[in-house]
């Protein structure tokens, strides 16, 4: 079988690295530079037990773990220092690691390099078309030819946008602010710990790079098109200071896809943020785009392209996924909302266990796994 992957982010690698480890011949589409695919751009992702399983599978969690942070705990707290949660992870047997997503890529590609793969960087995909023999994609003024193609390029994904909706991915009034501050500046976290800020209409989260002279932050506030420093508005003075001594930082809107029914089309198949990109605060995004990865591959490996199992696998997946894009909406939403409406979910958030919490993290994971 000859399939295109197209997109290099953490589900297009781990599905190229699946289907060529499984006998296929794979060429990788990405629009980016080699430079700026694996360059250090932000913020670190959480990545669950279920996918370092996944990664296991890949042949690539010890490359992961030799470059990643282990989360022992997690500490949340509200305006004025109050607290509202303290998560031991590490006692209830969830071991969260947090990696960059330059790492969690490169990781990947070491593995799948040596395997024998074709990397087109710098592509510029002009459309697509299948026919009953295989799938063309128009890539930098040539054609690709494949047995299957698997759309793994992000929310704003052109292959969706051709084969499936033309409905773009919408904005949910928030951003994102990733950034990376030295330790020096007298804020003090331990390796493996990470810690949160839930303040009205503003939230911060940070943990100790894998090099432990770093700290790893992202700010979430509502979202203002013209700003280029994050508001910070009601944060305490010590975190203000990690954001403001910060030597990097990138900004992204936060967005989320209309949820599609189907993401299977004959010869081509959206996994990742392509099929049901959303918003952060479930930490779904990348630990559901490894699964698709490996789920779809081992389908289309098994069964070829086209066929009843790839649609009953991916219809069964998007019934999973479709819903979590609207509760993680929700969320965002609560844990961005006005003074009064925050206060009662900072009180919700306080008299909620953290056993009930950590059941909830830990069923959100297995939930993806498939019978
Ligand atoms: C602030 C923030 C924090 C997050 N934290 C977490 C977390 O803790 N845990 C978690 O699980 N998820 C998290 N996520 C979600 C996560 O970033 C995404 O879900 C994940 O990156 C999806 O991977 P993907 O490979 O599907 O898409 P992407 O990562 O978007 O990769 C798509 C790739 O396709 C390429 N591409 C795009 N268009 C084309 C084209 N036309 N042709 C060729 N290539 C193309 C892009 O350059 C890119 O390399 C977070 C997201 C944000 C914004």
């Amino acid at each position: 079988m000859k399939a295109l992957v197209v997109g290099a982010g953490p589900a297009g690698l781990a599905t190229a690295l699946r289907l060529r480890r499984g006998g296929a011949d794979v060429v990788l589409v990405e629009r980016q530079s080699m430079e700026r695919l694996f360059a250090d751009a932000g913020g670190a992702y959480e990545l669950s037990t279920r996918s370092l399983e996944v990664l296991e599978s890949l042949g690539a969690a010890e490359l992961v773990r030799a470059r990643a942070t282990v989360l022992t705990h997690f500490v949340l707290r509200g305006p004025k220092d109050a607290p509202l949660q303290s998560l031991d992870l590490e006692r209830a047997g969830l071991p969260v690691v947090s990696i960059t997503r330059a790492e969690l890529q490169r990781s990947l590609w070491a593995v799948l390099e040596p395997l024998g793969v074709t990397l087109i960087t710098g592509a510029q995909v002009s459309g697509v078309v299948q026919d009953d023999d295989g799938v063309s994609l128009m890539v930098n003024e040539g054609v690709q030819r494949a047995d299957v193609l698997v759309a793994a390029d992000g929310v704003h994904s052109v292959i969706r946008r051709a084969c499936f909706s033309t409905e773009p991915a919408r904005e949910v009034g928030l951003a994102a602010w990733w950034g990376r501050t030295r330790i020096d500046t007298a804020f003090r976290l331990e390796q493996g710990h990470s810690f949160g800020v839930m303040v009205p209409q503003c939230s911060f989260v940070t943990t100790r790079a894998v090099s432990g002279d770093e700290l790893l932050w992202t700010v979430c506030e509502l979202a203002e098109p013209s700003r280029k420093q994050p508001r910070l508005d009601g944060l305490p003075a010590d975190v203000r200071r990690v954001v403001e001594g910060a030597h990097f930082t990138a900004r992204t809107r936060l967005l989320e896809q209309v949820p599609l029914a189907r993401w299977v089309d004959r010869r081509v198949c959206l996994v990742g943020d392509a099929a049901h990109g959303m918003t952060p605060f479930l930490g779904l995004g990348a630990n559901s785009a490894l699964e698709d990865a490996v789920l779809t591959a081992d389908t289309l490996l098994a069964h070829g392209p086209g066929s009843p199992e790839l649609t009953v696998l991916l219809d069964r997946r998007a019934r999973q996924l479709n819903p979590r894009i609207a509760e993680a909406r929700r969320l965002g939403r609560l844990m961005h909302a006005k003074p009064w409406l925050h206060a009662l979910f900072r009180l919700v958030t306080r008299l909620v266990p953290a056993s009930v919490v950590l059941w909830q993290l830990k069923a959100r994971h297995q939930r993806l796994v498939s019978p």
